[in-house]
């Protein structure tokens, strides 16, 4: 059985059909399974060579060394194709033309990479021009990269007039495309994302191009160069181009894609190729899915140990709390160089040992930096050869103020003379001496940040040595793999999500709560690494002052597929490491409720039905709600995620518009349990979409339904702990459920009993402590669970008598934070409740007015009622600016950043209501002011102005009435009797 079940793919919508019994393998085991193969195949004929790895194939040209065809499949769809051979245009000379003549050889073929030699003459067609001798070495990598180096070596000068271009033409399930440049380790737009311009469409880019890609997050296609836009004369021509082809209806896009590395407009000096001196330059190709999919994908929830100079490492019992919240990866994160593990010498052994006890994988951060201390930096420091290697990020140089241990030299990523070689040292060395399961790279950019250009090689300055960091990425990976053949690779990419540049990792770390905006933006962007496939993973924020709150990136995790919202020490224990930002009483409680749900439903044994994608199957009516649903291939059941992202009560309106893809069965009864709720309902699939359609919702939170196919009456397990196993011995009227959980929690543990009483339950063969809600009916204790797995037995009685007190089932804790911040959202604060500013900043002043009136706690309750004695707009009650034709604004301050999603104001008379006003707050990492989340200009109507926004962290949050926006009265003048906003 277990074998079978190894078989179901978590991309796959498999149904187990077997009359055996399910059992479901934990997830430990699961973690530890070996990756699906990464390896190349290598065909040939006379005339072509094909190169095939796990999900794609690329099929050679012997005569030129083209790349006539590529293609990459999800399963059995074709997600990539090109629709004609990739072509180099140098002027009249092309290497896919009619009279290009050459061969090609195979001078490495193994199963991690395959080398091709090809050996031409490019010839010029009709125009009488002289062939130009060239030489391509192509390197096909198992991650789906090609990179070939051209070579061209004229006889004699080859005068261009037009320009030498790479051109590819593909179809593809992609909907939007990122070009990068050589002077930034992300997008052009990195806040745009762009969508994919209409067909017929064409857009230009005029910046020194990188790589250009398309994708999705079912697949993607790039192209880079090493020499993109080395000349454009004149400056301002077109460097890089996309243009969506006409396709018939209902097939994926096509697109044409071009990267100019030289590039002459009409009347402008031509560039000569001299006689005798060759040209080189590099181009790429990385397609996306480059690899079978691992069923640990989503279950890969990460925990991050950055410690301080006092504690360095975890203490066993900090582990084990790690565990106990659902983490399946514990990452140190200033352990040092690999294989050189900080002092004090022998923790780092108890500190994995630990973590593995725990059921937890060991990760080890790698940074793309060097320890200062380190003795073969502070040798070539002495000798005079630390250049070599020398790199400009974070200044050269990275200290963290309280951890002195931390002090980091920045190396240049493309930098040759052994830096690789001395680094894959590193990696052997670690890995001889401790058992990890495997790597985070620390910032994983392709950002020129190097002074020595001719010294390191580069082609070009400055130069992002992209290619060369594939390279080093690539061969990390072999190297990993080598030595453990389930270990995780993680990078932190930011919104650098370039295929060569990520495609080495499982995990994609892209940071900063500060980059979501909304769900479909973050489905469409980060959720793109499911096309290689990887796990994403959203950072909680340490230092940063905007970040997106626990609760909300759970809405995010939870709506695209689970497992992305990692978390840190920092945040866990704000007392002792009281260096992160924004920490909230209530994100321990969410982490907890939100961590423990995935782990319990299993998301390795599951199918993601996400929301983007799901529309024709299920949706949700109510305006800002939106649905997930995962089922679990293993056990027919289903957790339901539906998600209220406004700041009022809604109903979810779940409608499921088609069963059958989501195994649903028309005859089958269902239970519902409400995850946090902790209650009850039966019926079938009709009545399952009328009740979770009637679901309320509080504002701004995400609810959790587990859905279990009922056997008749026979009493089952509902919730907690992951099931294992499951039996229903019917002549011995007991059920038996074995139960895993990380080691010592202590959690609830819920059954349903149907039709049977139960006469006492055992917890591993000893009498527990279960009482009986007869509403479900449902029998639930809480039972602390143990390693491997917890037996839990339920004996029903044969009198129909209950041997069980009975209980009210209370709703998690979780629940009651849910319900008492929807009635704080509901305005019925009271002044007390509300965290004072430090400080209030106005723009001018009317003569007579003072700012103390903005925050006037005394006067709050009196707002929207009689002003006792108190005239509206006197100088007591209110504020005005000046009477200029300046913008006026009031800022509120805090000397500590706020979590704020909301504020309020209260204008003065009715005649000065302005016309625009708009709300800002402090971006620290830019240094200015922005406008806060998807709330443009806007008028007012009434007295109170309410706004909500998505939650920013900040120190500052401005009110603005623009420039001459007043009311009508006196537009030039601002008139507000109070302003406040409510920070968490
Ligand atoms: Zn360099």
């Amino acid at each position: 059985m277990i074998a079978v079940l190894g078989l179901l793919c978590a991309g796959a919508a498999a149904i187990t059909t077997s009359a055996a019994e399910p059992q479901s393998r934990p997830i430990e085991t699961v973690l530890r399974e070996p990756l699906p193969p990464e390896r190349l195949s290598c065909r040939s004929d006379a005339r072509q060579i094909e190169i095939a790895g796990p999900t794609f194939a690329y099929a050679i040209d012997r005569r030129s060394g083209a790349v006539l065809r590529l293609e990459a499949r999800r399963g059995d769809r074709k997600v990539v194709e090109f629709r004609e051979a990739a072509d180099l245009r140098i002027d009249q000379y092309r290497l896919n033309g009619p009279a290009t003549k050459g061969s090609t050889e195979i001078i490495e073929n193994t199963p991690a990479l395959v080398v091709l030699k090809t050996l031409g003459e490019l010839g010029a067609g009709k125009t009488g021009s002289r062939p130009l001798p060239y030489e391509l070495r192509s390197t096909f990598y198992n991650d789906g990269v090609l990179v070939c180096e051209v070579t061209l070596r004229p006889a004699e000068n080859i005068v261009l007039r037009e320009g030498i271009s790479h051109r590819l033409s593909a179809s593809g399930e992609w909907t939007h495309y990122v070009h990068k440049n050589r002077l930034r380790y992300d997008g052009d737009s990195p806040e745009a994302n762009p969508p994919l311009p209409p067909a017929g469409k064409r857009i230009g880019m005029k910046t020194p191009t990188s790589c250009l890609q398309v994708f999705s997050p079912a697949a993607g296609l790039a192209m880079f160069t090493d020499a993109g836009a080395i000349h454009v004369a004149p400056p301002g021509l077109e460097t890089a181009s996309l243009e969506v082809v006409p396709v018939e209806e209902g097939r994926p896009p096509a697109v044409l894609m071009a990267q100019h590395l030289v590039r002459i407009g009409s009347g402008s000096e031509p560039y000569v190729l001299e006689a005798g001196k060759q040209f080189h330059f590099r181009l790429g190709w990385s397609v996306a899915p480059c690899r079978l999919p691992h069923v640990r994908q989503a279950d890969l929830r990460m925990f991050v140990w950055i410690g301080d100079a006092n504690n360095p490492y975890p203490t066993d019992a900090e582990i084990d709390e790690v565990a106990r919240l659902g983490f399946t990866l514990f990452q140190m994160h200033r352990l040092g160089n690999p294989g050189e593990p900080r002092p004090p010498h022998g923790e780092l052994a108890r500190v994995i040992q630990r973590v593995h006890q725990s059921g937890m994988l060991f990760i080890w951060t790698d940074s793309t930096n060097l320890m200062y201390s380190n003795p073969e930096t502070r040798r070539r420091h002495a000798d005079g050869t630390w250049t070599r290697w020398e790199g400009t990020s974070y200044g050269g140089r990275y200290r963290a103020a309280m951890d002195p241990y931390c002090d980091l030299e920045a190396v240049c990523i493309g930098a040759p003379h052994g830096l690789a070689d001395y680094r894959l040292g590193l990696l052997e060395k670690m890995f001889d001496q401790y058992d990890v399961d495997g790597l985070y790279l620390d910032d994983n950019y392709a950002l020129p940040a190097c002074r020595h250009g001719e010294l390191h090689g580069h082609p070009r300055e400055p130069y992002d040595c992209l290619i060369e960091l594939h390279e080093m990425n690539w061969r990390r990976r072999q190297a990993v793999h080598r030595r453990c053949p389930h270990a995780v690779l993680i990078d932190h990419c930011g919104r650098g999500i370039l295929l060569p540049v990520i495609c080495d990792f499982d995990v994609q770390l892209f940071g900063e709560g500060r980059n979501f905006d909304t769900l479909q933006g973050f489905w469409d962007f980060f959720c793109s690494f499911r096309n290689l496939p990887a796990q994403g993973c959203m950072w909680p924020g340490d230092g940063e002052d905007v970040r997106c709150p626990t609760e909300m990136a759970y809405h995010f995790d939870l709506l695209t597929g689970g497992g992305q919202y990692c978390y840190l020490d920092w945040r866990l224990w704000p007392k002792k490491f009281p260096y992160a930002r924004g920490v909230t009483e209530s994100e321990g409680l969410y982490l907890r409720a939100y961590n423990l749900a995935q782990y319990y439903f299993g998301f390795y044994e599951s199918t993601v039905f996400p929301f983007a994608t799901s529309g024709g199957i299920f949706s949700t009516a109510s305006r800002d709600t939106f649905a997930t649903i995962y089922r679990n291939n293993v056990w027919g059941d289903y957790l339901i995620a539906i998600a209220n992202r406004s700041a009022e009560t809604r109903s979810s309106g779940l409608r499921i518009h088609a069963t059958a893809p989501l195994g649903l069965s028309s005859n089958q009864v269902y239970t519902i349990w409400d995850v946090h709720e902790r209650s009850l309902v039966s019926g079938g699939p009709d009545k399952l979409a009328a009740m979770l359609g009637e679901a309320e919702i509080s504002p701004r939170h995400l609810n959790l339904y587990y859905l279990r196919p009922r056997n008749g009456e026979t009493p089952c397990h509902l919730w907690g702990g992951k099931r294992i196993a499951e039996r229903w011995d019917a002549a011995g009227r007991r059920l038996s459920v074995d139960l895993h959980a990380p080691p010592a929690l202590e959690d609830l543990v819920v059954f349903w009993t149907g039709n049977r009483t139960v006469r006492r339950v055992l917890v591993n063969g000893q009498p527990g402590a279960f009482a009986v809600d007869p509403g479900g009916p449902m029998v639930f204790g809480k039972v602390r669970l143990t390693a491997p797995n917890t037996k839990v037995e339920l004996e029903c009685s044969s009198d129909g008598k209950w041997g069980l007190p009975t209980g009210e089932l209370q709703a998690h804790e979780i629940s009651k934070v849910v319900h008492a911040s929807a009635i704080a959202s509901s305005g019925k604060i009271t002044g007390s409740a509300v965290r004072q500013p430090d400080r209030i900043e106005v723009d001018s002043l009317y003569t007579g007015y003072s700012p103390d009136a903005i925050s006037d706690t005394k006067a709050w309750d009196e707002h929207g009622a009689a002003l006792a004695g108190r005239v509206l707009g006197n100088a007591d009650t209110s504020w005005a600016s000046a009477e200029n034709d300046e913008a006026h604004w009031i800022t509120l301050c805090w000397n500590q950043p706020q979590t704020i999603r909301c504020a309020d104001i209260w204008w003065a008379a009715q005649s000065m209501w302005p016309v625009r006003f708009k709300l800002q707050y402090w971006d620290a990492q830019q240094n200015t002011f922005a406008d806060v989340p998807s709330v443009a200009w806007q008028g007012v109507n009434t007295q109170h102005s309410a706004v909500d926004f998505p939650p920013v962290c900040t120190t500052r949050l401005r009110l603005i009435q623009d420039a001459a926006g007043g009311g009508a009265g006196r537009p030039r003048i601002m008139f507000v009797q109070e302003f406040r906003a409510d920070p968490e």
